[in-house]
C-alpha cells in the first residue's frame, strides 16, 4: 500500500517503465506481440471466411480466395483439381499470376497426391512430398509449376480435391503466417466449395448437365412472383422429342441418350444465358425465358425447333437427327394463376403440336371467357419424321 502514496504521474511513468522492463527481460513483451499478431491475422481470417461462405457459386468462390491471396502474395502458379461429387473428370481452375489460364494439371499427378494425402491428410511442402513419392513421380512438366505448398480439400466422405501452390512471384519462400494462413483458409474454401458442388448437383440433371425438373418450377415461380411485383413478363416452353420411342427401338438406348446430351447443348446454344433450361423428365425439355413477350416467345421456340431440325448427332457410323414439338406460354401474373397450372397450358400447347403433325411450335394464347386458343407455327418439312437418319 505504501508504494502507491507518491505523486500520481511519476509513480505511474516509473511504474510502467519497471513494468516493460520487466515483460521484455521475460521475453513476455514479445510473446505478447506474437499473440496480438496471431489475433489481427485470426480477426482477418474470419473476416473472408464470412465472406466465403456468403457465396453460392464456385467461381465466385475462387474469385473470392485469389482477391484474398492478392492482397498477400502472387504465386506464379495455383490450381484447384476437384472431384465432382458424381465422378467423371476431375474440374480444373488454374491461374497464372493469378490470372485464370486455360490449362490442365496431368491427372497422375492428381493421383499421386491423392495417395499421398489419403495416408497422412496434413498439407505439405513440395519437397515434402517429393521425398514421400520419390524424385520419379514428378516430371519436367509438373515442376514448371514451381510447385511450393501442396493442400489437401477435404469435406465430408473426405479428401476430393488438392490445391497447388506455387512460388511466390516475387521475395522468398512462404512465411510461416502466409503459410499458416493459405493452410487455414484452404480448409474453410474446401467445405465451401463442396457445398457448391453439392447445391450444383441438387438443381442440375446428370445425364445433360441441364437444370431439373424442381429447380425449374421454382424458377417458373420466382418469375411469376417478380411478374407480380414489376409487371415483368416470362414465358415457358416445353418441348418433347418426337417418336422417341420408335428412335430407341430403332438405334438403341445408348444412341438415345447420345441425342438427348447434343440436344440439349444446341438449346442452350439457342437460348440466352439469363434463360433456363431444364430437362423436365425423360424426352421432355423446358425453357424458362426472362423479359419477353409473345412476338420473343415464339421466337426462341422456333430457333430451337429449326436448330434441333438441323441437328446432326454421328454415332457409330451413322448420322442420327431427330425433331422436337414444342408448346409455349406466357408468364403474366395478372392472369393470377399459379405455375403449375401455365405450365399445363404449356404441355396442351405441346399436344396440339403433336396431334398437327408434329415438328412445330404452338403458343397457347388465354382467350376471351377462359377459352384457350392457339396460334401454331407451321413446322418444317420433315414434319414427323423424327427418327429418320439424316443423309451424310
Ligand atoms: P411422341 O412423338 O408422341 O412424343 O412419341 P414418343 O415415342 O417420343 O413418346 P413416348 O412418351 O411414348 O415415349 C418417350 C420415349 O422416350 C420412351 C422412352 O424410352 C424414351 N426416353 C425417355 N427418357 C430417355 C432417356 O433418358 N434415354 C433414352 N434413350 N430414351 C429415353
Ligand atoms: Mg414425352
Ligand atoms: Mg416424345
Amino acid at each position: 500500500m505504501e508504494e502507491h502514496s507518491g505523486p500520481k504521474d511519476t509513480r505511474g511513468t516509473a511504474g510502467a517503465l519497471d513494468l516493460y522492463k520487466a515483460l521484455a527481460e521475460s521475453g513476455t513483451w514479445e510473446s505478447l506481440e506474437a499473440l496480438r499478431r496471431e489475433n489481427r491475422e485470426l480477426e482477418s481470417l474470419v473476416n473472408d471466411v464470412s465472406g466465403l461462405l456468403g457465396l453460392s457459386g464456385i467461381p465466385e468462390m475462387m474469385e473470392f480466395v485469389i482477391s484474398r491471396f492478392l492482397d498477400r502474395f502472387i504465386p506464379v502458379f495455383l490450381a484447384f483439381l476437384i472431384e465432382p461429387p458424381r465422378g467423371g473428370r476431375v474440374r480444373q481452375y488454374c491461374y497464372r499470376s493469378l490470372h485464370p489460364a486455360d490449362e490442365e494439371v496431368p491427372i497422375r499427378y492428381y493421383r499421386a497426391l491423392k495417395r499421398l494425402f489419403l495416408e497422412d491428410s496434413r498439407s505439405r511442402t513440395f519437397e515434402e512430398a517429393r521425398q514421400a513419392l520419390g524424385d520419379s513421380a514428378f516430371d519436367r512438366d509438373f515442376l514448371s509449376y514451381e510447385p511450393e505448398l501442396i493442400l489437401p480439400m477435404r469435406g465430408i466422405g473426405g479428401l476430393y480435391g488438392i490445391i497447388l501452390l506455387g512460388r511466390k512471384i516475387a521475395g522468398a519462400e512462404y512465411t510461416l503466417p502466409e503459410r499458416m494462413y493459405v493452410d487455414r483458409l484452404s480448409r474453410f474454401l474446401s467445405v465451401a466449395i463442396q457445398n457448391g458442388l453439392h447445391h450444383e448437383s441438387s438443381i442440375t440433371d446428370p445425364k445433360t448437365g441441364l437444370f431439373n425438373h424442381d429447380y425449374f418450377m421454382r424458377r417458373a415461380e420466382d418469375e411469376l412472383a417478380r411478374s407480380a411485383r414489376h409487371g415483368s413478363r416470362a414465358g415457358m416452353i416445353l418441348a418433347d422429342v418426337d417418336h422417341f420411342k420408335r428412335f430407341n427401338d430403332r438405334y438403341g438406348h445408348l444412341a438415345g441418350d447420345e441425342v438427348l446430351q447434343v440436344l440439349s447443348r444446341v438449346m442452350k446454344a439457342a437460348t440466352r444465358s439469363e434463360d433456363t433450361v431444364a430437362r423436365f423428365g425423360g424426352e421432355e425439355f423446358s425453357v424458362l425465358i426472362v423479359e419477353c413477350d409473345e412476338a420473343h416467345l415464339a421466337e426462341v421456340a422456333e430457333r430451337i425447333r429449326a436448330a434441333v431440325e438441323g441437328m446432326r448427332v454421328p454415332y457409330k457410323g451413322e448420322v442420327l437427327s431427330v425433331t422436337v414439338s414444342l408448346g409455349a406460354r406466357l408468364l403474366d401474373a395478372r392472369e393470377r394463376r399459379g405455375a403449375r397450372d401455365l405450365l399445363d397450358d404449356a404441355d396442351r400447347a405441346l399436344y396440339a403440336s403433336k396431334a398437327a403433325g408434329r415438328n412445330r411450335v404452338t403458343i397457347y394464347r388465354p382467350g376471351l371467357l377462359g377459352r384457350a386458343s392457339m396460334r401454331r407455327l407451321p413446322g418444317g418439312a420433315a414434319g414427323g419424321s423424327a427418327a429418320a437418319p439424316a443423309g451424310p
